[in-house]
């Protein structure tokens, strides 16, 4: 098998000292293959986010080794950090943190302008991930002149219009009624089935029997991982891949 997306060996996160100390994630070991589908469930307090925040090479290990794609980030400097993190890594979050007062495809576009990809290109670039999430029609509304399920739809292209290896999603559908949810996962498949890798946080049952696989966390450790859909060899993710996809309605 090639090398895995995630790589977490032994990693624990420690915060504050002394009296404050709280140990919120003890050791723990995970492997992502490319193509997987994954969704991190757990009860508040049990370290999700601050295992996505470790994955999404937004904090630091306190303990243990995390490669990403095969790269030891912590033996990097702040600058390569970011700009690994933006070149392999899309983040969605429940709060959908949209620019307010900006238009949908200029929100899309924003990822671009740290990659310094031309304006021109940015542009034609963000209109295709719009496109792709069914919002072509809402490219110059503002967030709040979109509903929830729109605004997330939104940042989930804002997520992939740099064509990240892996989307990192914390509660994308906390926020969101039951139909926005359906929207949003039918998105969350068809990136996957695209081969895209994705790593969920969720509460919701019906949201992590969308994906292949369920990892269940307590004070800090997997305490169960368990397959439920097959990782098939994924397929070749070509420049441009998710340009293919149906865009939802
Ligand atoms: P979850 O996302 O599963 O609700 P978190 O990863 O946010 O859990 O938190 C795990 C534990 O770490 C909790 O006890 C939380 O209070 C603590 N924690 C999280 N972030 C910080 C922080 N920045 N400083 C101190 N403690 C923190
Ligand atoms: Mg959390």
């Amino acid at each position: 098998m090639s090398r895995p997306v995630i790589d977490l060996d032994g990693v624990s996160k420690v915060y504050g000292s002394g009296e404050a100390e709280v140990r919120a994630l003890a050791g723990v070991h995970l492997r992502v293959e490319r193509g997987d589908y994954v969704a991190i469930m757990g009860a508040s307090g049990s370290g999700k986010s601050t295992m996505m925040n470790l994955i999404g090479c937004l904090d630091t290990a306190t303990r243990g080794r995390y490669r990403l794609d095969g790269i030891d980030v912590a033996s990097l400097a702040e600058s390569q950090v970011a700009k690994i993190r933006n070149r392999k890594i899309g983040f969605v979050f429940q709060s959908f943190n949209l620019i307010a007062r900006t238009p949908a495809i200029d929100n899309v576009a924003l990822p671009m302008a740290y990659a310094k990809v031309r304006a021109a290109e940015r542009n034609r670039r963000a209109a295709a991930a719009l496109g792709l999430v069914g919002l072509a029609d809402r490219m110059d509304h503002r967030p709040n002149e979109l509903s929830g399920g729109q605004q997330q739809r939104v940042a989930i292209a804002r997520a992939i219009v740099t064509e990240p290896i892996l989307l990192l999603a914390d509660e994308p559908t906390g926020a969101l009624d039951s139909r926005s949810t359906h929207e949003v996962m039918a998105l969350f498949d068809a990136l996957n089935s695209r081969g895209r890798t994705l790593v969920i946080i969720t509460h919701e049952e019906e949201v992590a029997a969308h994906a292949k696989r369920v990892v269940h966390m307590r004070d800090g450790s997997v305490i169960s991982d368990v397959r439920q859909g097959a990782l098939t060899g994924p397929p070749p993710l070509a420049a441009g891949a998710h340009l293919q996809l149906g865009a939802a309605s």
